[in-house]
């Protein structure tokens, strides 16, 4: 199955609000039309500001069709949850995805596979589409149980959930395999390593799920993505785009990785 691929940028904990406005214009003056124009193949671009900025990057994204994603969210809708954001609130600012369980919220903020679930069932009922990210330490693929880390949490962000909540042809499941020594450290999984679990997560999926949703799912990968070695990554026949962090806080650095999309 041919599936459109999907290039977001997590700017994490960076950009004023006037930073913010001013990359998006930037991005907009290099990829709208590759993105909007008859040759267009379907890639998806997507932005992650911090939540101060998703008002008026929202507003700056007018007319584009680069999607605007929130870094996280809350599973409750309203209440008394001090500090937090909802799915209802994300959606209401023009969010149409978000970023759930990365592993920064996991490692330093005691994110918990049920609490990934819980946010991915909160989102999926209020329509946004999540980008679930999954990933293992050093010390855990060294000693060869990378995937005794990763289809667990997969497993788990996914428990009790309708498939046909991925919509007809499974392409609202956004998954994201960042192996957590490759973030921000300059290393990146080798591709063929990197295309072998996402081929693992694949095939779990097929074996777990009916329907499209395994062959539909899109897999991205993150961890330290850059230009140059963003085209042989998106090359691997099971890596569907990428989750990128540093690189995405510029233009310079992320058209190139969207335009190897391209
Ligand atoms: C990330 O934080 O999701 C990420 C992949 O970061 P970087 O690209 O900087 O490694």
């Amino acid at each position: 199955m041919k599936r459109a691929k999907v290039i977001a940028g997590n700017w994490k904990l960076n950009h004023t609000v006037a930073q913010s406005v001013a990359l998006v214009s930037a991005l907009r003056a290099e990829l709208d039309e590759a993105l909007g124009g008859s040759s267009a193949n379907g890639t998806e671009v997507v932005v992650a500001p911090v939540a101060t900025a998703l008002h008026a990057v929202c507003a700056a994204l007018e007319g584009s069709s680069i999607g605007l994603s929130a870094q996280n969210t809350y599973s409750e809708d309203s209440g008394a949850f001090t500090g937090e954001l909802s799915p209802a609130l994300l959606r209401d600012v023009g969010c149409r995805y978000c970023i759930v369980g990365h592993s920064e919220r996991r490692q330093l903020f005691g994110e918990t596979d049920a609490g990934v679930n819980a946010k991915v069932k909160a989102l999926l009922a209020t329509g946004l589409v999540p980008i679930i990210c999954v990933g293992e330490t050093l010390d855990e693929r060294e000693v060869g149980r990378t995937l005794d880390v990763v289809l667990p949490q997969v497993r788990a962000a996914l428990e009790g959930i309708d498939p046909a909540a991925w919509g007809p042809e499974g392409s609202r499941l956004l998954l994201a395999y960042e192996p957590i020594w490759a973030i921000g450290t300059g290393k990146t999984a080798e591709p063929h390593d990197a295309q072998e679990v996402h081929a693992a997560i694949r095939a779990d999926l097929a074996q777990r799920t009916t329907g499209p949703l395994a062959q539909g799912a899109r897999i991205l990968y993150g961890g330290s993505v850059k230009p140059v070695n963003a085209a042989e990554l998106l090359d691997q026949s099971d890596i569907d785009g990428a989750l990128v962090g540093g690189a995405s806080l510029t233009a310079e650095s992320f058209v190139p990785i969207v335009q190897a999309a391209l």
